[in-house]
């Protein structure tokens, strides 16, 4: 589809943003780039040094609204006036990816999910590298896909999606799709509708065909119902479980080992595996079967599964002070990701948690608390709910208000061979930038004990 001079707006100048301007300029788009907010001055510099030609903090509706296509930013709800305003007038809103993959000429591996996205699309990532296949990272981390549709030459490449930008995506075809999970997050942008949710998850195989694969976690109830309405598709379907054996083409892991089953079986130790905890088995299987597809040697995948370092705040080992360990889990902001958690600790556990809650339901988290926490630290503006949860099942809870305070808790109530979690199930923003800054200030605390 080729821009013809037609124009194409742009809302929203992140990276995203960004790099669909500069892959529309590229497709003779006549692009205009809009930004509520303002655009850092970085990302002003490339879009100058291209001529095009963007606003920031407004929208100017005559220009919006004379769009031919519309670009819009995941983080943009569909609610807002503009976009209501465009809509109305019938005027087409794509995602940057959908956009990128109009020109895209590499094959794809898409990965979504609640949990375990990013490990699991860097841990693919990492296979394709090291079987030196010509391959790039995109969609919700790094650098922007159309960006580098525009500039760079990969063959494939493994895509991170998150539901938002799955939103607006009509016509993109994923050559493997992998949806590793789904449970409940995020659903003030889904009417607070569980299906709207799940959806949008399934959008990531909606035009794959017989030539496709689409990877998926059988033991997630939520998944395996909505597979059976895709079957007449035709798509080659990679199921994995951590419950059940299964055969080609499939993954399973038994208490000791991973098993892929695709062509000849590839078995490894659970035990070599660089990625601990089950929910990392499920990540090391999904991948693993992602490259087996490929046709990437054994050998590269056994080698990639076992020196695979995470990126950081995820299960990450911080430090060990006086026998205690303290482990940074801030990327934990739901209570999926914290059950994963607690439930690969193997000692008592100081638990840290709290922050601003996506309308969380601690009780889910009942039984693994019971079992394994010793003590609660509250790290948070408003810890009433966990506070009522828990009164009564864990006979410590305090609060605290900094990383520095919850750590020095933490030190107080933990004994040698003791561990001290940082796994939040909450966002950060009320009392720290982000969930990097949460981990970071926590990790500071402990390296200062
Ligand atoms: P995402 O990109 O989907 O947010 P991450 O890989 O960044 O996922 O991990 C986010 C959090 O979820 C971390 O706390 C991590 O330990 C946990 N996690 C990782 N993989 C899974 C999984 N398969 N199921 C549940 N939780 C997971």
């Amino acid at each position: 589809m080729k821009g013809e001079g037609r124009n194409l707006v742009v809302l929203g100048a992140g990276e995203s943003g960004v790099g669909a301007a500069i892959l529309g300029i590229k497709q003779d788009w006549n692009v205009f780039v809009s930004d509520f907010g303002a655009i850092t001055a970085e990302f002003q510099e490339e879009l100058n040094s291209r001529q095009i030609s963007w606003e920031e903090k407004k929208h100017t509706a005559e220009k919006v609204l004379a769009a031919d296509l519309v670009i819009k930013s995941p983080g943009i709800p569909d609610t807002v006036p503009m976009i209501q305003q465009l809509k109305k007038q019938g005027t087409k809103i794509i995602s940057e990816i959908e956009f990128a993959g109009y020109y895209n000429t590499a094959k794809t591996i898409c990965i979504t999910g609640s949990n375990g996205k990013t490990t699991t699309t860097m841990l693919t990532y990492h296979i394709l590298q090291k079987a030196e296949v010509n391959v790039g990272l995109a969609g919700n981390i790094g650098k922007s896909f159309a960006k580098q549709v525009a500039e760079e030459n990969f063959d494939w490449y493994v895509l991170e999606l998150s539901s938002f930008q799955l939103d607006d995506m009509h016509e993109f075809r994923a050559d493997i799709a992998m949806i590793l999970n789904i449970s409940p997050d995020h659903l003030d942008r889904y009417d607070y509708n569980m299906q709207n949710y799940v959806d949008s998850k399934f959008r990531i195989a909606q035009n794959q065909t017989a030539n496709d694969w689409l990877i998926y976690n059988l033991d997630d109830e939520l998944i395996v119902k909505e597979i059976n309405t895709l079957k007449k598709q035709g798509i080659q379907l990679a199921p994995f479980s951590i419950q059940h054996m299964l055969e080609e083409p499939g993954a399973y892991a038994t208490k000791e080992q991973v098993i892929i089953n695709i062509k000849e079986p590839f078995i490894m130790s659970i035990h070599d595996l660089a990625l601990k905890g089950k929910h990392n088995t499920q990540n090391t299987l999904a991948s693993g079967l992602a490259a087996r597809i490929l046709d990437i040697r054994k050998d590269t995948v056994r080698d990639s599964f076992a020196d695979f370092v995470n990126v950081e705040h995820r299960l990450e080992f911080v430090a060990k002070v006086h026998g205690i360990e303290f482990i940074n889990d801030s990327k934990a902001t739901n209570i999926n990701s914290t059950w994963f958690a607690l439930e690969s600790m193997e000692h008592p556990t100081v638990w840290i948690v709290g922050g601003v809650d996506k309308g969380n339901d601690y009780t889910e988290l009942m039984d693994l608390v019971k079992e394994k926490v010793k003590a609660i630290i509250c790290l948070g503006t408003d810890n009433r709910k966990i506070i009522d949860t828990f009164t009564g099942v864990v006979e410590n809870i305090v609060e605290a208000s900094s990383a520095m305070e919850a750590v020095a808790y933490g030190y107080r109530l933990a004994q040698k061979d003791e561990t001290v979690l940082l796994s939040p199930s909450c966002a950060s923003f009320d009392l720290f930038e982000n969930y990097e800054d949460r981990g970071n200030q926590f990790k500071e605390a402990v390296r200062s004990l």
